[in-house]
C-alpha cells in the first residue's frame, strides 16, 4: 500500500477536515493510513496500536463522519474505555474533532453522581462515552436508551480485560442492538484479547502497527543498576536536578505507598511542582491533576499503573520507572505515555537486583535489550540495610524457585553444608 500523505485523500467531509487541520495534524499516522478507510468502508476492525500511535483519531473520525450530525435523543455510537481519565480524554477528543458539527458528545463514569450523567444523557446524546460499568449502571436503572446504537468501540480492551471488565462487557453485548459495527483497539493481544475478540467480532480486518508489546521507536529506553532504594531515590533527585531536560516528567510506581512516599519527598526538596495520583485520589483531583499536568503547570507526575491510562500528554520528556512492574505489559503502557505521535521520548528504569529478573521477562517480550547507563559519579551509592538485604534474598530465592521447582534455597543449601 502506497503511504496516505494527506487526510483529504480520506472520504471525510469538510467540518472534520476544518477540525483536523486546527489540531495540526499534517500527515496521517500509520494506524490512520490503515485503518481509517476500512472502518468507513463499514467493516469490523480489531486495531492493535499503543497508544501514542495516532489510534483514537483512527476510529474516531469514521466514527464521526457516521453519526455525522446530531439527530434524536439515543446515542448512535458508544466507545467504552477502562477508567474515568480515559473516557474523559477520550470525549474530548471527540470534541474536539467535532468542534465544527453539532453533535452531542457526552462522558460517563463512576465516581461521580448517577443524576448528572442521566440528565445529560436524557437531553440527548449522539455519541456516549463510558466506562462499563458506569454504562450498566445507568442501563440498569433506565435512563439509558440503547435501540439506536449502532457502532460499539472497545478501547484499550485488553486494560479492561486486565481490570476484569469482562461480565460488564458480556452484559452489555447482550443489551445492545447486534446489529451494529464493532471496532477492538488494544496495545496488545494477548489471549484473553484473541477471546474477547472471537466472542465480540465477526470476520474483523486485523490491523497492526508495531508487532503485539513492542516498545514504542520513538522512546528511547534506559536501565540504571541500583543497589537498594535508598539509591534509587538519589539518583531520582540527582536526574530531576537537570530541570531543563527533564522538563515534564511521569515517576511510575507499582504502589500507592511508593507513589505517596516519592511524592511527598519531592515536596519536601521543593524539587516539583509535582503531584501524585492514584486510586485513593479523589477522581475530580485525579482529573485536574492530569490537567495540570498537561497544561505545563506542574513538571512531575507521580503515578500508579493503573491511574495513568488515558494520561494523553504530548511532550512527556521523561518517563521514569522507580521501579519494575511485575505485570510486563505495564512497562509498554508506562513508556508508551513519551514518544507520543511525532515527539521523541526518553524511557529510564531503575533496577534492583531484585528486579533483574522481572526486567529479563520484560525483554522477552518487547524483544529488545534495554540498553543499560552506569550510574553517574554524583549519585550517592548507600548501603542496603539489613531488612531490604533479606527482604531480597527471600524474593530471589522465590524468583529461582519459580523458574525451577527442585530449587532448595540459599538457606536450606547454607544448612546442608554444615
Ligand atoms: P493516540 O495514540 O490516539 O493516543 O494519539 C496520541 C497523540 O497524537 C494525541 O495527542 C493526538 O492528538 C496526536 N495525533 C494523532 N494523530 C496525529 C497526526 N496524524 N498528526 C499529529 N498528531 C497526531
Amino acid at each position: 500500500m502506497s503511504a496516505i500523505t494527506n487526510f483529504s485523500t480520506f472520504n471525510l467531509n469538510k467540518q472534520l477536515l476544518n477540525a483536523v487541520s486546527d489540531l495540526g495534524f499534517e500527515a496521517p499516522t500509520e494506524i490512520q493510513q490503515k485503518a481509517i478507510p476500512v472502518i468507513m468502508g463499514g467493516q469490523h476492525v480489531i486495531g492493535i496500536a499503543q497508544t501514542g500511535t495516532g489510534k483514537t483519531a483512527a476510529y474516531m473520525l469514521p466514527l464521526l463522519m457516521k453519526v455525522k450530525y446530531a439527530q434524536g435523543k439515543e446515542p448512535r455510537a458508544v466507545i467504552l474505555g477502562p477508567t474515568k481519565e480515559l473516557v474523559v480524554q477520550l470525549a474530548e477528543h471527540a470534541r474536539n474533532f467535532a468542534k465544527y458539527t453539532d453533535l452531542r458528545i457526552v462522558a460517563i463514569y463512576g465516581g461521580v453522581g448517577v443524576k448528572a450523567h442521566a440528565d445529560a444523557i436524557s437531553n440527548g446524546v449522539d455519541i456516549l462515552v463510558a466506562t462499563p460499568g458506569r454504562f450498566m449502571e445507568i442501563y440498569l436503572k433506565g435512563d439509558l436508551p440503547v435501540k439506536q446504537i449502532k457502532t460499539l468501540v472497545l478501547d484499550e480492551a485488553d486494560r479492561m480485560m486486565d481490570m476484569g471488565f469482562m461480565p460488564q462487557l458480556r452484559k452489555i453485548f447482550e443489551v445492545i442492538p447486534s446489529k451494529r459495527q464493532n471496532l477492538l483497539f488494544s496495545a496488545t493481544f494477548g489471549e484473553r484479547v484473541e477471546r474477547l475478540s472471537q466472542d465480540f467480532l465477526e470476520f474483523p480486518v486485523r490491523i497492526e502497527v508495531t508487532p503485539p508489546a513492542t516498545a514504542s521507536v520513538r522512546v528511547s529506553q534506559e536501565l540504571y543498576q541500583v543497589p537498594n532504594i535508598k539509591t534509587k531515590i538519589n539518583l531520582l533527585l540527582h536526574l530531576l536536578e537537570d530541570k531543563e531536560s527533564f522538563n515534564r516528567v511521569i515517576i511510575f510506581t507499582r504502589t500507592k505507598e511508593v507513589a505517596n512516599n516519592i511524592y511527598k519527598f519531592l515536596e519536601r526538596k521543593e524539587i516539583g511542582p509535582t503531584k501524585v495520583i492514584h486510586s485513593n485520589k479523589g477522581q475530580n483531583t485525579r482529573i485536574n491533576a492530569m490537567y495540570e499536568f498537561k497544561d505545563g503547570g506542574i513538571r512531575i507526575l507521580v503515578s500508579t499503573d493503573v491511574s495513568a491510562r488515558g494520561i494523553d500528554v504530548n511532550e512527556v520528556s521523561h518517563v521514569i520507572n522507580f521501579d519494575v512492574p511485575i505485570v510486563y505489559d505495564d512497562y509498554v503502557h508506562r513508556i508508551g505515555r513519551t514518544g507520543r505521535a511525532y515527539n521523541e521520548g526518553k524511557a529510564i528504569t531503575f533496577v534492583t537486583p531484585v528486579e533483574e529478573y522481572h526486567i529479563q521477562k520484560i525483554e522477552k517480550l518487547i524483544r529488545e535489550k534495554i540498553p543499560v547507563k552506569s550510574l553517574p559519579g554524583a549519585v550517592e551509592i548507600e548501603e542496603t540495610s539489613p531488612e531490604e538485604k533479606k527482604d531480597m534474598a527471600r524474593e530471589i530465592d522465590w524468583q529461582k524457585k519459580k523458574e525451577d521447582p527442585s530449587f532448595q534455597g540459599a538457606f536450606h543449601e547454607r544448612k546442608k553444608k554444615k
